[in-house]
């Protein structure tokens, strides 16, 4: 559709309608409508409906000159989020087309997007991040510096959590996020079945669910807390037969149902 005819149909839309056109005509349609309307108010009126998938397409389609125009928009809500989906390359030449009000202005919105992160990651380095000059509070001094060529971080450059969630990396250097200084986690040994009895099951927590393959059968991952944590995999069937079954079912559906419920809050971040 030509741009100009999308832009005489949209401002005749009421808000609603113009949310859900926004956010399900095709991604050509999307980014031409934007790029064509940078500097009428009509951009800055779509910018505040789209949502945070649609932000996202709109920076990686859009150049760098117009992610900038984009960012000096009172309705870009979530600058932090747009910027962490383009590379480092886009992302920096983007930030030089702005003043320096606004490029502080972007910083801060970053550094709030990454205390609000390691709130829900519940890790210390979150798995993307973006330097921003300072690091969050209780950020480990051992993340500050690249793990593989140990030098410090640019403003703007990507960060990359380790899974050892104490280490991180330059984009440049992650090779799939596993640390090269940190020792993989010890593997959960089998618990014995008579242990099971010494517990309650309201003193369990449910860590983890999977199949072993030598047995095809499914195991549960157990903590509990007594002097100091312990964490055991026990078969499904002697963890059932051990506890009263609804109880254990009723446990074991909520921790799926919370385990699902995280995974989607960390696809909407
Ligand atoms: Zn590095
Ligand atoms: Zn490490």
């Amino acid at each position: 559709m030509a741009t100009e005819s999308i832009k005489w149909s949209y401002e005749h839309l009421k808000e609603e309608q113009k949310m859900h056109v926004l956010n399900s005509m095709t991604v050509s349609d999307f980014c031409g409508f934007f790029a064509a309307n940078l500097d009428d108010p009509i951009c800055a009126n779509a910018l505040g409906l789209i949502n945070k998938k649609r932000l996202r397409l709109l920076f990686q389609n859009l150049s760098s000159e117009n992610c900038a125009k984009l960012l000096q928009h009172k309705t870009m809500i979530n600058p932090a989020i747009a910027l962490c989906s383009v590379d480092e390359k886009k992302r920096k030449e983007a930030v030089l087309y702005l003043d320096e009000q606004h490029r502080l202005e972007i910083i801060r919105s970053i550094q709030a997007q990454e205390e609000r992160l390691i709130k829900v990651y519940k890790k210390p380095i979150v798995p993307r991040g973006i330097a921003t000059g300072t690091f969050p509070k209780g950020y480990p001094q051992s993340g500050q510096a690249c793990i593989v060529c140990n030098e410090g971080y640019e403003v703007f450059d990507s960060i990359h959590g380790a899974d050892c969630t104490l280490h991180s990396f330059h984009k440049r250097h992650d090779q799939g996020g596993i640390c090269p200084e940190c020792p993989f986690p010890d593997v959960f040994p089998l618990g014995d079945t008579e242990l099971l009895k010494e517990w309650s099951l309201e003193d369990i927590v449910i860590s983890g669910f999977g199949y072993f393959y030598v047995d095809g059968n499914p195991y549960v991952l157990l903590s509990v807390f007594q002097e100091q944590r312990e964490v055991y995999w026990f078969a499904m069937d002697s963890v059932a037969r051990v506890f009263e079954t609804d109880r254990f079912c009723h446990k074991l559906t909520r921790f799926f149902i919370s385990e699902l419920a995280s995974a989607h809050k960390r696809l909407e971040i």
